[in-house]
């Protein structure tokens, strides 16, 4: 069995430590790589790889949906597709990002503020929907609020948004990958003085977002938890397409146990 995480970039991506990881500790036989598409328009190019799945990063994930045969689940919902599979010569999609995230995610929060309108935070704003978590979005630019404002979720430009309190300040945005915030450093302040925890998407590097919210005595999480849930979910539907059988808490224990190498 063949699988790869698909994206551009892809250097960085820790999905095949996890994936082959897991090959090892279960004994089964499976290969998991990394593959840069350079442009969306060649994503059809991925069935002649002789690929049996993909994991689908930036900035892939709405253009995966867009070329599913069939789409489960709740990606169906939040039209994101982050993993795929190849059964009879179609292509199937879900996403394991909202409820990776969600299984990452404290008891203790009943509301959050989403930064970022991107595919990452559509998934999360539908499955904190889903449970019951009041949600908000805020994003820099209008366009990107627009399919987030017709699915009826209370979402703001910064310049239009007047802070409420929320337990939970999320940055979907990849902006500590350019050691910046994702907006200017009085409004995060203000909206960091009424929560209790503060999450940025990205893992693995020092982040000026999580930085700040540790400063203001908040908790604070990357995403390295999401990324292992979602990897442990995405592995879970490769090998059930194969009906293969194991242990899922070996499975769950190699994942982790990998994610302490990164
Ligand atoms: P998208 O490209 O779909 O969306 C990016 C969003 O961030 C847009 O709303 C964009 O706003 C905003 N943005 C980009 N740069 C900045 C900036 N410098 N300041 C403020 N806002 C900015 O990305 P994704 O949602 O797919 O991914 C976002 C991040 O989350 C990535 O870094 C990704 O690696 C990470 N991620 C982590 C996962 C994990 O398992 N830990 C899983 C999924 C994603 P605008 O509309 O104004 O351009």
């Amino acid at each position: 069995m063949q699988f790869a995480v698909v994206g551009n970039p892809i250097s960085h991506s820790c999905s095949p430590l996890l994936h082959n990881s897991a090959f090892i500790d279960l004994g089964i036989r499976g290969a998991y790589g990394r593959y840069l598409l350079d442009e969306s328009k060649n994503f059809s190019a991925l069935k002649e790889l002789g690929l049996n799945g993909a994991n689908i990063t930036i900035p892939f994930k709405e253009v995966a949906f867009n070329n599913c045969d069939f789409v489960h689940g709740i990606a169906q919902k939040i039209g994101v597709v982050n993993t795929i599979i190849f059964k009879n010569s179609k292509l199937h999609g879900y996403n394991t990002d909202a409820d990776g995230f969600f299984m990452s995610l404290d008891n203790e929060v009943k509301s959050a503020l989403i930064i970022g309108a991107g595919g990452s935070s559509k998934a999360l704003a539908h499955i904190l929907k889903d449970n019951n978590i009041k949600i908000t979005i805020i994003n820099r630019s209008k366009d990107r609020l627009e399919s987030f404002i017709k699915s009826g979720f209370e979402s703001y430009a910064f310049e239009d948004y007047i802070h409420t309190p929320h337990d939970a300040i999320i940055n979907t945005t990849p902006s500590s990958l350019n050691k910046i915030l994702p907006m200017d450093k009085s409004s995060l302040q203000k909206i960091f003085e009424s929560a209790k925890i503060a999450y940025d998407l990205l893992y693995g590097i020092e982040s000026p977002f999580l930085r700040l919210a540790h400063t203001m005595r908040l908790k604070t999480k990357d995403g390295k938890e999401m990324l292992v849930n979602q990897a442990i979910l995405a592995f879970e539907i490769f090998m059930d397409r194969f009906c293969v059988k194991y242990d899922k808490k070996a499975l769950r224990d190699s994942m982790y146990k990998a994610s302490l190498l990164f």
